[in-house]
C-alpha cells in the first residue's frame, strides 16, 4: 500500500516536471559571430532552420562587403573610384540600389550626408591614423567632395565620377543594406524570430520566441560596449546608432571621430554623442543615423519629425537624451547619469 502511494506520487512529480519543461521550452536557438565589414556581426535565429539561415545570411553579407567596400578590388565601389575622371562603369543592381539610396540622403540633407565623402575619409583615415591633417590638405581634399557631380544612369546601370581624385564611400549605408538582406534571407528560410546585430546596427526579426517584443539597448556613448543608456521595445524593426565613440582618436584633449562634415572637412562637432534611428528598413536607418548626426540636434530632429515611421534618440555630450515624438512613451532610460528631455 505504502509502496503504491509512493509510486503514484512519483508519477505525479514526473508528469509535473514534463509539463513545466514543455511550457518553458524555447525553440532551438542558433547564434554565430563573424568579423565582417570592419565590425563584429552576431546573428541569432530561432527554429529548426536557424543554422542554415544564418550561414546563408553571412554568405550574403560577405558578398555585399566585397561589392561595396572601398578596398576590395573585385567590387563595384572600387571600380567606380578607380575610373574617376574617366567613363562611368557598369555596376550590379544591388550597388545601383544602394548608391541611389545614398544619393537620396545626400540630396535630402543638401550634402551634410555626402556619398562622395571618400577623399576626406581616406585623408583622415580614422581608425588607422592618429593625426590631424594640415588645413591645406583638408581644404584641397574637401573640394573633391560633391555629391551633385556623381553621375548615375539607372537605365544604363552605370555610375561615374567626373574628376580624378573623387571617390564614393558607402560606409554609412552598406551595413544597413546588409541588415535588410539578412532579414530577407531569414524569412526565406522560415525564421520568424531572431536578431541580426551588425556592430551598431540591430535588426529584430518578429518578436522574442515567447511572443514579447525584443528589448534593444541603446549604447551609453561614454562607457564600453554593452553598457546601455536606454532600452526600447521593438518588433520587426531596426535600430541603428551612429556615434563619436565607434571610431576615433584623441589629440590634445579633443576627440576626432569618423563622421565627417563635408562643409568644414572636420569631424562633426555639434554637441551630439550619438544618434539612434528606429525604422522599418535598415538601409534607411543607417543612412539616417549618419545624416541626422551631421545635421545636428535641431535640424536633425526636424527632418525625423517630417519623415513617416522614423523615430530617433539623440544623446548629447552633456548627457541629455531627446527623442522624437513617436517614441516619448516607449523609451526606458536605464542609466541614471542621463537627463531625459521632453522633445517638441
Ligand atoms: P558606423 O559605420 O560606425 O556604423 P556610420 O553609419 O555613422 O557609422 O558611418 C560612418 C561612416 O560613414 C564613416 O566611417 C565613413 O565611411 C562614412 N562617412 C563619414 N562622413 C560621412 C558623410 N558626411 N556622408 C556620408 N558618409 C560619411
Ligand atoms: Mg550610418
Amino acid at each position: 500500500m505504502k509502496y503504491k502511494r509512493l509510486v503514484s506520487l512519483w508519477l505525479i512529480i514526473v508528469n509535473l516536471l514534463l509539463i513545466v519543461s514543455a511550457c518553458s521550452k524555447e525553440p532551438e536557438k542558433t547564434v554565430k559571430t563573424e568579423f565582417l565589414m570592419d565590425t563584429l556581426m552576431e546573428l541569432t535565429a530561432y527554429g529548426p532552420n536557424g543554422e542554415k539561415a544564418i550561414d546563408a545570411a553571412m554568405k550574403r553579407i560577405k558578398e555585399i562587403d566585397v561589392l561595396m567596400s572601398v578596398s576590395s578590388e573585385t567590387g563595384d565601389v572600387y571600380k567606380i573610384n578607380k575610373a574617376a575622371g574617366q567613363d562611368p562603369v557598369k555596376v550590379s543592381d544591388e550597388t545601383m540600389y544602394v548608391v541611389q539610396a545614398a544619393q537620396h540622403y545626400s540630396q535630402l540633407s543638401e550634402g551634410a550626408f555626402d556619398i562622395t565623402i571618400g577623399p576626406l575619409v581616406s585623408l583622415w583615415g580614422i581608425g588607422k591614423k592618429e593625426e590631424v591633417p594640415s588645413q591645406a590638405a583638408i581644404d584641397s581634399t574637401k573640394a573633391l567632395v560633391d555629391y551633385r557631380k556623381l553621375r548615375i544612369d539607372a537605365s544604363a546601370g552605370t555610375i561615374g565620377l567626373p574628376e580624378r581624385g573623387m571617390s564614393v564611400d558607402l560606409g554609412a549605408i552598406a551595413k544597413g543594406y546588409a541588415g535588410d538582406e539578412a532579414v530577407r534571407i531569414f524569412k526565406e528560410y522560415g525564421v520568424k524570430n531572431g536578431i541580426i546585430s551588425l556592430g551598431g546596427n540591430v535588426v529584430v526579426v518578429g518578436t522574442r520566441p515567447d511572443g514579447k517584443p525584443w528589448r534593444v539597448g541603446i549604447q551609453n556613448p561614454f562607457k564600453p560596449t554593452g553598457n546601455y543608456a536606454a532600452v526600447v521595445k521593438e518588433t520587426d524593426k531596426t535600430v541603428v546608432t551612429s556615434g563619436t565613440y565607434e571610431r576615433y582618436f584623441i589629440k590634445d584633449g579633443k576627440r576626432y571621430h569618423h563622421i565627417l562634415d563635408p562643409s568644414t572637412g572636420y569631424p562633426a562637432d555639434n554637441g551630439l554623442a550619438s544618434v539612434s534611428i528606429i525604422a522599418g528598413k535598415s538601409i534607411d536607418a543607417d543612412a539616417l543615423s549618419t545624416t541626422v548626426f551631421l545635421l545636428g540636434p535641431e535640424k536633425g530632429m526636424e527632418i525625423v519629425e517630417d519623415l513617416p515611421n522614423i523615430e530617433c534618440i539623440m544623446i548629447t555630450n552633456d548627457k541629455r537624451i531627446t527623442v522624437s515624438s513617436g517614441l516619448q512613451d516607449k523609451i526606458n532610460i536605464t542609466d541614471k547619469d542621463f537627463v531625459y528631455e521632453e522633445g517638441r
